[in-house]
């Protein structure tokens, strides 16, 4: 299974176990610098793949979005995820329904993150709110900066 994830997901803070891959114009989205960056390099780090779909599969993805009636609501990047879903055959991870519009036009499987989220077991990790470092066990400071720990819901 290789899931396909959008801006909303990687900002969900939840961690999906297994192959992920996402597009340059959603690195493009996330701000660097800030914690949504540091969960964004933690998934970089465990082998989150950052894949261009080809113009064929964004001209497809293009085409359904018209028939469909979704390419006003859609953003170019919004396309390209969609385009790289339809490219590796992977699981689209999205909320936003006219993506999931378009997946379901396609032939495409996809998913809500928070129907995900509910239907996978899950267990949680812990991120330093002042360094950004991430755990797999809660300490009561952070063992490295001594900063407060947050928990991540990590699905597996
Ligand atoms: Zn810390």
């Amino acid at each position: 299974m290789l899931y396909i994830l959008d801006t909303s997901s990687i900002l969900s803070g939840i961690f999906f176990e297994g192959r992920k891959a996402t597009t340059p114009g959603v690195i493009g989205e996330i701000k660097p610098g800030g914690h949504s960056w540091r969960l964004l390099e933690f998934m970089r780090n465990s082998g989150l793949e950052i894949i261009s779909p080809p113009e064929e599969a964004l001209g497809e993805v293009k085409k359904a979005a018209k028939r469909t009636g979704d390419y006003a609501n859609l953003s170019e990047v919004d396309m390209e995820v969609i385009a790289l879903a339809y490219y590796k055959k992977g699981l689209l991870l999205t909320d936003d329904y006219s993506m999931q519009n378009v997946a379901r036009e396609l032939g495409l499987d996809y998913k809500g993150i928070m129907e995900e989220g509910i239907k996978e077991k899950f267990y949680w990790i812990y991120r330093c709110r002042n360094c950004g470092k991430i755990f797999e066990e809660f300490y009561e400071e952070c063992p490295v900066c001594g900063g407060v720990l947050k928990r991540i819901r990590k699905v597996k």
